[in-house]
């Protein structure tokens, strides 16, 4: 077929946010927001404090309803539908501060993220899955999850969420109150398990550096819009994001939030 006869459709993106926009009563914390992230890609949404990270990623999961814009998970219109819904569509969200049950046992938390499912054999290979990811899950079955470090509840939360079978995930900060060294463990963990799996990451971060090292797409949120998406290796090139997120550049303040508040645009 000659070129100007075929049609060459580009795949659809499995998750598309549309001019989205949320309200917390007379407070607008996201508007206009555009992303797209492509089935299997792992991208990351940066912000300081405040940003609209957290609100992006509960609208997108139905914890909060939109005012205005759509959110489509693989071409279909999720937004306004409600958590468990999404969930079960297979878009699910690790919060922040991770949330696991802290009375249950690291074994009954994994148990819970596989509770509507009935392929009981797929579940046991999902189970053995997480224990090779996180091989201190399976030496913790029987402990309380309350009782675990930061960094074992970080990975309790991916491993339930892993256990729902689910095609995207969306992560509130993961590195949160973890040491450096944990924190690159959950992000290699986090790029693992999008490469042998194909499940698709959204992950929201503070940590610039981190994030936009191990993601494929960027998006820099400022003041609940987006000023700047890309490619990660083009953002870590950009000047203005070295400077706000990176600590290079501009004079040294106490905090990249600092050098942050400092700009006023983007280019
Ligand atoms: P952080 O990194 O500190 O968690 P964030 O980028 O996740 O911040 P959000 O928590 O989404 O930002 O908050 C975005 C804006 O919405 C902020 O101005 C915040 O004060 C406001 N906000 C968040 N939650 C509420 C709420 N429940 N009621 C009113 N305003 C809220």
């Amino acid at each position: 077929m000659s070129p100007s006869t075929s049609t060459i459709t580009a795949p659809e993106p499995l998750l598309q946010v549309r001019n989205l926009e949320t309200w917390y009563g007379p407070v607008v914390a996201i508007q206009g927001i555009n992303l797209e992230v492509p089935a299997g890609v792992v991208s990351t949404v940066l912000g300081a404090n405040g940003a609209g990270k957290t609100t992006l990623l509960n609208t997108i999961a139905g914890v909060i309803d939109p005012f205005k814009g759509e959110v489509l998970f693989d071409g279909q219109a999720i937004h306004g539908k409600d958590a468990d819904e999404v969930c079960r569509r297979g878009l699910v969200l690790i919060p922040e501060g991770r949330q696991v049950y802290p009375f249950l046992s690291v074994d009954d938390n994994l148990a819970m993220g596989a509770f509507a499912r009935r392929d009981r054999t797929a579940i046991g290979h999902d189970l053995q899955r997480v224990r090779s990811w996180f091989p201190r899950l399976a030496e913790r079955a029987h402990q309380h999850a309350g009782l675990l470090s930061g960094g074992e509840q970080q990975m309790l939360a991916i491993g339930r969420a892993y256990m729902s079978a689910p095609r995207m995930l969306l992560l509130d900060e993961p590195s949160l109150g973890l040491s450096p060294l944990l924190t690159h463990e959950i992000f290699s963990i986090i790029t693992r398990i999008s490469s042998e799996t194909g499940i698709a990451m959204l992950v929201v971060e503070q940590n610039a550096s981190i994030a936009l090292r191990n993601a494929q797409t960027g998006h820099v949120l400022e003041l609940g819009r987006i000023v700047a998406s890309d490619t990660c290796e083009a953002l870590l090139a950009k000047p203005d994001v070295q400077q706000a997120y990176l600590g290079m550049g501009l004079d040294t303040g106490l905090s990249g939030q600092t050098r942050w508040k400092r700009r006023k645009t983007w280019r």
